[in-house]
C-alpha cells in the first residue's frame, strides 16, 4: 500500500541518525527531536557515525561538518560512494559559500548554520523526508517508491530507472506490500495473462532486485518458495 500520510493525522516520527561530537549541542537535539516523537541514534566521531549510517534505517542523517577521525564533508562522501541516498543535513559553523558548496558537492541534501533553532532543525528534516516519500500517483512501501510515469524507482533518495516490464512487477508488489502476490498475477500484471512462465519471472525479478535491493544495507523483495514474492520492510 502507499506509504502517504493521510491528512488530519500527526506525522508519524522519523528515524534520524544524529553525527555530533559536541556533547551540549548533541543533547539538546536529541531531547527536542525525541520530544517531538522522533527515534533518534547518536554518533560522536565520523567513524563510528559512518558505519552507522552504511547500516541504514534512517530517514535522515543530522551530520556536524567538523568531526573527530572522519570529518563530516568525507563521511558524506564516503556515503555516498557506498551508494547510500538517505537524506543528509548538514550542520556548519559558519554560514561561507565554500562551506555549503562543499557540502552539497559531497552530496548533503541541505544546510543549517549553528547556532539554529530546534523547531527550524525538525523543518527541515520533515522537508528532506517528504523528498523522499512517494508523491501523486506514485506506490511506495517501506522506503522504496515506484513512479509509473517516469518508469522509475526511488529508494533512499536515489532514482533507479526501470524497465516496463520491471515497473510492472513493482507496481504490482508495492500496491500489495507486505503481502505476497502470487507467480500469476504477477505474470499477468508484466506480461498478460499466460504472457509468460514462471521461469521468465524468475529472470525479470533477479533484475529488479539487482535494481531496487542489491545496493542497499537491506533487502525488501523476498521469494516466497513456490508461491510467489512480496515486498517487506526490513526488520
Ligand atoms: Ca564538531
Amino acid at each position: 500500500m502507499s506509504s502517504l500520510h493521510p491528512p488530519g493525522l500527526p506525522a508519524p516520527g522519523l528515524r534520524v541518525l544524529l553525527i555530533e561530537d559536541e556533547h551540549d549541542i548533541a543533547a539538546n537535539i536529541w531531547d527536542f527531536l525525541e520530544r517531538r516523537g522522533h527515534e533518534v541514534d547518536h554518533c560522536a566521531d565520523g567513524v563510528a557515525g559512518l558505519a552507522r549510517a552504511l547500516r541504514g534505517g534512517f530517514d535522515a542523517v543530522v551530520l556536524d561538518l567538523g568531526l573527530p577521525r572522519l570529518d563530516g564533508l568525507a563521511l558524506c562522501r564516503r556515503l555516498r560512494e557506498a551508494g547510500h541516498g538517505v537524506p543528509v543535513l548538514m550542520l556548519t559553523a559558519r554560514d561561507t559559500l565554500d562551506d555549503r558548496l562543499r557540502g552539497f558537492a559531497e552530496g548533503a541534501d541541505d544546510y543549517l548554520v549553528k547556532p539554529f533553532a530546534l523547531p527550524e532543525l525538525e523543518a527541515r528534516l520533515r522537508a528532506l523526508q517528504r523528498r523522499g516519500r512517494p508523491a501523486a500517483g506514485e506506490v511506495g512501501y517501506a522506503g522504496l517508491c515506484y513512479d509509473p510515469h517516469r518508469l522509475t524507482a526511488r529508494r533512499e533518495g536515489r532514482d533507479i530507472p526501470l524497465t516496463r516490464l520491471q515497473g510492472a512487477l513493482l507496481d504490482a508488489l508495492l500496491r500489495e506490500a507486505p503481502r505476497i502476490v502470487p507467480h500469476a498475477r504477477l505474470i499477468e500484471s508484466a506480461w498478460g495473462a499466460g504472457g509468460a512462465d514462471t521461469a521468465a519471472l524468475q529472470t525479470q525479478v533477479y533484475e529488479l532486485r539487482a535494481l531496487i535491493d542489491r545496493p542497499f544495507a537491506q533487502p525488501l523483495l523476498h521469494s516466497v518458495r513456490g508461491v510467489g514474492y512480496r515486498i517487506v520492510a526490513p526488520a
